[in-house]
């Protein structure tokens, strides 16, 4: 908390945000109506038919009542555009005219580095281009891309290039430039040999492909073998500006035609991604791996709702992989699958049969329940029960993860007209599946039941960010210590502090100060939920509360320490005088207890 508060003044954070409207700015990434006292729409974060996102003018909050985001404009922006509280901070200063002081620019020492990892990698990448048209090995490369169908159109956009066979090309390329051994470890473009402690490049004898952000800069490579010896594939470590997992490569080129046909095709490999969009299908984008990570799904949902997996037939039919895809479904994204024939990947298919079948098989393209379905029918058969039961199993997962009840049922029926079981039970056995895992409905029971002493803290707070007169004295009768969740301890003490320096309590402000994303949730939903009633005699029910669960929780430990001494002094053949004291000492507290 607050280190990156620090860097900037809160009287700083305040002018901006009294300059950037909350309502406005979200207004910028959706479409909002106006609902009651502030507006509601559809929420960016999950998905949804109906909207739950409430944004309140008034509060200059928003919170999402189906999935649980929430907090001011600053968070909002951190999680649409996948910024640093600092970068969000940057981000409207520049929008709202608010000039942010130089030095503390200066200090942002993340960012510097941040440059200078992308000078190098573009170096790199420069490089390693030279390499596949100047040397005779890299004419090898370029034979290969031939082969594979790649052409020059493509080599250049993708800015592909070729790693030689040299333990240090590259590294004493880049030292001559002047970066340090240290500097190109740290951008994993060398590493430091296990045998000799000697610097050497990170690829060598590879096929290059850069891998870009959303913005088209080099934030890491994947180098590819030219023979078949192995690994096939290696991409760059992680560094400050590569993250494994969390790009999908090409998205910056398949931006503009995802929004345009609004889905996006995702398929495993480099080569893939070439030769797609050399047929003119420009919104395609390759996982890397066949597990879709969080992020990438993050990602994905920033540009559509709709994904076509086109893996090649091994993959798409491996079980592993289609489990995957249930966190597609989760996320509230539409999944349909492309059904390559055997031995096909997308890049074969094209080049041997051309773009219109290509179409014809997205045209065709099956659900994800639907291919899941096919799937296990002909690997259990629906002729046995125990086949039967093997199928429903398998689908289950997926139809616990959809969001949509019209679909549910839907898919449902045709389930039980494919199988020949009632609708109804296949619903049971879902619900039998959904009560045995940690999901969102279970959550969502347990929050219902939550213990009383948890709920009188959250509504005590809700009335600490409500009125200044009430939150000093809230702080008069309670300690926060006295508060039993860590969370709700941390915003009482964030109130108390700013309620301190300010002599106000002012809940963007303690947003900002504890910088912590489930703070910002947890205040949002507090203070958009209904409107909180509270007179005297209510707070002083709800203190008494959780003074009452103090009392018993202390309680249950001098009991416990009384029965840990009780069983000593008993074993012990010797009368030890301090425990007898202490136990004494014990029973008296206990008697002298008062619970109401
Ligand atoms: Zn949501």
């Amino acid at each position: 908390m607050g280190d990156l508060y620090l860097r900037f003044s809160s009287d700083l954070l305040e002018e901006i945000r009294n300059r950037c409207d909350i309502v406005d700015i979200i207004s910028e990434y959706l479409h909002l109506k106006p609902a009651g006292k502030g507006f509601k729409g559809l929420c960016p974060f999950h998905g949804e038919k109906t909207p739950s996102f409430m944004v309140s003018p008034e509060k200059q909050l928003f919170h999402c009542f189906g999935c649980g985001e929430g907090g001011n404009v600053f968070n909002f922006l951190m999680k649409y555009e996948k910024l640093s509280f600092f970068e969000a901070v940057k981000m409207l200063a520049k929008k709202s005219g608010v000039s942010l002081p130089a030095d503390e620019e200066k200090e942002n020492f993340l960012h510097r580095e941040k440059e200078r990892l992308y000078k190098l990698n573009n170096l790199a990448a420069n490089y390693y281009r030279e390499c596949l048209f100047k040397t005779d090995q890299g004419k090898k490369v370029i034979n290969y891309f031939k082969k594979r169908g790649i052409n020059d159109t493509s080599v250049e956009k993708y800015r592909l290039g070729y790693a030689p066979s040299s333990w240090d090309a590259l590294t004493n390329f880049l030292k001559k430039k002047g970066y340090s051994y240290e500097e190109l470890i740290k951008a994993g473009i060398i590493r430091k040999s296990k045998i000799e402690g000697k610097y050497i490049d990170y690829f060598r004898d590879r096929i290059i492909f850069p891998i870009f952000n959303l913005s088209g800069r080099v934030i890491g490579f994947g180098g590819r073998v030219l023979d078949n010896s192995l690994p096939k594939y290696i991409n760059s470590p992680e560094t400050l500006v590569y993250n494994k997992g969390s790009a999908l490569y090409s998205l910056n080129f398949a931006k503009e035609d995802i929004r345009k046909k609004n889905y996006l095709i995702v398929v495993e490999g480099y080569t893939d991604v070439l030769v797609t969009q050399q047929y003119e299908f420009n919104n395609v984008a390759a996982s890397l791996g066949t597990a879709l990570t969080t992020k990438q799904i993050d990602l994905i949902k920033r540009f559509t709702d709709t994904v076509l997996i086109a893996y090649d037939a091994d993959s798409a039919g491996n079980m592993a992989t289609l489990r995957s895809l249930d966190l597609l479904v989760r996320a509230g994204l539409n999944v349909k699958v492309i059904d390559l024939p055997q031995d096909y990947d997308p890049a074969d298919f094209l080049i041997k049969k051309g773009e219109k079948p290509f179409q014809d098989l997205i045209e065709r393209s099956f659900s994800l329940v639907d291919y899941k379905l096919k799937l296990l029918c002909s690997k259990y058969g629906i002729k046995t029960i125990e086949g039967k039961v093997k199928i429903i199993k398998g689908i289950i997962p997926t139809l616990s993860v959809m969001g949509n009840e019209v679909e549910l049922r839907a898919q449902t029926k045709k389930i039980s007209e494919e199988l020949k079981l009632s609708e109804e039970a296949i619903l049971i056995e879902l619900k039998r599946y959904k009560r045995g895992s940690i999901d969102f409905s279970s959550n969502f029971i347990k929050l219902n039941s939550v213990p009383g002493n948890v709920k009188a803290e959250k509504i005590l707070i809700g009335c600490m960010l409500e009125k200044e007169e009430i939150a000093q004295d809230i702080l008069k009768k309670l300690k926060k210590e006295d508060f039993s969740v860590p969370l709700h301890r941390q915003i009482v003490a964030a109130i108390e502090k700013i309620l301190k320096e300010d002599k106000i309590v002012d809940s963007q402000k303690i947003i900002d100060y504890l910088a912590d994303d489930s703070a910002a949730k947890f205040i949002s939903k507090i203070l958009l939920e209904e409107t909180i009633t509270f007179n005297q005699k209510i707070i002083s029910g709800y203190i008494d509360t959780i003074n009452n669960y103090k009392l018993i929780q202390e309680k249950k430990n001098l009991e416990k320490r009384a029965k840990i001494l009780d069983e000593k002094i008993k074993q012990s053949e010797k009368m030890d005088e301090d425990d007898l004291k202490e136990l004494r000492e014990i029973v008296r507290q206990l008697k002298g207890q008062n619970i109401n």
